[in-house]
């Protein structure tokens, strides 16, 4: 069947680089990518870079487009061609259209001139970083094999200089797993941001030990085990929920709070009922249906030969953003969290249910417990977002609560929230009916 179907927006992580980058981290399942290219030179074209620019405009129908840069590390391509980009912008811009850049780096290649750059184009920056010195170089390491957080930090510092908006990217691994709030606080009061985002690392091992596929039934060494995930999220969750609402953004405590509303969307590809919106563009031109599946099965076409319009509303990507519910076990669809979990991310399927059937999600177990332990704060929150307060007032009700426990008590009490006085242990659960 043709769908010929566009969605309403689409996300396109430009890779100028491909999978070149500076560094060697371990657990970078983009590293092997540059096998899909052999003797190429991994740099982005002007011809390319216009197209995806031109296309880019002309795809979207609302005036905030996002211009996303990943890599590999894109800092590789220099500064001139962003400066390239902007100005493509401009020359392609539609009246009314707004246009943000983001840049995902590792930031050691970052000076002043890269940050007067960025912040006299307004780039928001997405730096990876995995945590204190420790827990940072015992994965992110340079091509010979030394660490690399002095250099992280050294770029983080220098973005705060400049006044450029960041946050961080953070993984989950088998090592920082251990340590949820050294992570957490080393986040939040040493790198100073107010917004990040946990990527959980899941490397799939294809025959011959590589992780080039979405392929195998096993997960690498450094990849997060389950129980860790869930142990992690509900650690730092149970600090931010009492600590940090409204001042700190995890993405997933955000997506979680969405799905505890009900809202459309929960702003987290991996936690959509469909795939298909956010696609990965190559150094040559060619378009792959998600970033994470970077592989010839998944290639869409070259887009100096198609439309990103078009290859993005083809059959083919319209069929791979249905198949993540169409392929959804029977144990998810039964599951009380889908409404939140809705089976992560395909990737991440290839474990078997209890009845035999395909298709589980390695991270269940995890996703799991986090989503059970997080049910009664998320249903405050969004109890109190109905009504018109601030999320932050869930930090006062559970306070109280906490203070209602320790004293053994369980009876009516007032308190004040927001200027109004209110029951507490009876409102909380007013609040959740
Ligand atoms: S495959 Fe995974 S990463 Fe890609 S769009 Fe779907 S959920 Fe997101
Ligand atoms: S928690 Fe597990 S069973 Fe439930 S939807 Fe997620 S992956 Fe499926």
């Amino acid at each position: 069947m043709t769908q010929n179907y566009l969605p309403p927006r689409i996300h396109v992580l430009a890779k100028p680089t491909g999978a070149i980058c500076n560094l060697a981290c371990s657990y970078c399942f983009f590293l092997d990518k540059e096998l899909l290219y052999p003797g190429s030179r991994f740099r982005m074209s002007d011809e390319v870079l216009e197209s995806y620019i031109r296309q880019l405009v002309k795809a979207h129908r609302n005036p905030q487009v996002t211009v996303a840069w990943q890599g590999g590390e894109p800092t590789l391509m220099g500064i001139n061609f962003y400066r390239r980009a902007i100005e493509l912008q401009e020359k392609y811009r539609k009246p009314g259209m707004k246009f943000e850049n983001t840049i995902q780096t590792n930031g050691t290649l970052l000076d002043d001139e890269w940050c007067q750059f960025f912040k006299e184009n307004n780039f928001l920056i997405r730096i990876s970083i995995d945590g204190p010195r420790e827990l940072h170089d015992s994965y992110r390491v340079d091509k010979g094999g030394q660490g690399t957080f002095e250099r992280v930090m050294r770029g983080l510092r220098l973005l705060q200089k400049h006044g450029v908006d960041y946050n961080v990217l953070t993984t989950i691994n088998r090592t920082n797993a251990e340590y949820p709030l050294e992570v957490y606080r080393f986040l939040r009061d040493e790198a100073k941001t107010s917004w990040i985002q946990f990527i959980p690392v899941v490397e799939r091992i294809n025959e011959g030990g590589r992780t080039l596929y979405q392929e195998g039934t096993r997960a690498s060494n450094r990849s997060v085990l389950p129980e860790q995930l869930g142990s992690f999220l509900t650690c730092i969750f149970d600090e931010w929920v009492r600590n940090d609402v409204g001042r700190i953004f995890v993405q997933t405590f955000e997506a979680s709070a969405r799905s505890w509303l009900g809202l459309p969307s929960s702003g987290m590809c991996v936690f959509e009922e469909t795939c298909g919106v956010g696609l990965a563009l190559e150094h040559n031109g060619d378009l792959y249906s998600c970033d994470h599946f970077v592989e010839p099965d998944y290639l869409l076409g070259n887009i100096i030969e198609k439309e990103i319009s078009e290859l993005a509303a083809s059959d083919r990507q319209y069929r791979f953003g249905q198949d993540k519910s169409d392929t959804l076990p029977q144990v998810c669809r039964e599951c009380d969290v889908l409404f939140a979990c809705r089976g992560e991310c395909p990737k991440n399927r290839f474990l078997t249910t209890p009845a035999g059937e395909p298709g589980l999600n390695y991270l269940c177990e995890g996703w799991k417990a986090f989503f059970h332990h997080i049910d009664f704060p998320m249903q405050i929150i969004a109890g109190l977002m109905r009504m018109g307060y601030p999320a932050s007032e869930v930090m006062r009700v559970l306070t109280l609560e906490d203070n209602l426990s320790r004293a053994g008590r369980n009876d009516r009490i007032l308190f004040k929230l927001s200027g109004k006085f209110l029951l507490s242990t009876q409102f909380a659960f007013c609040l959740i009916r």
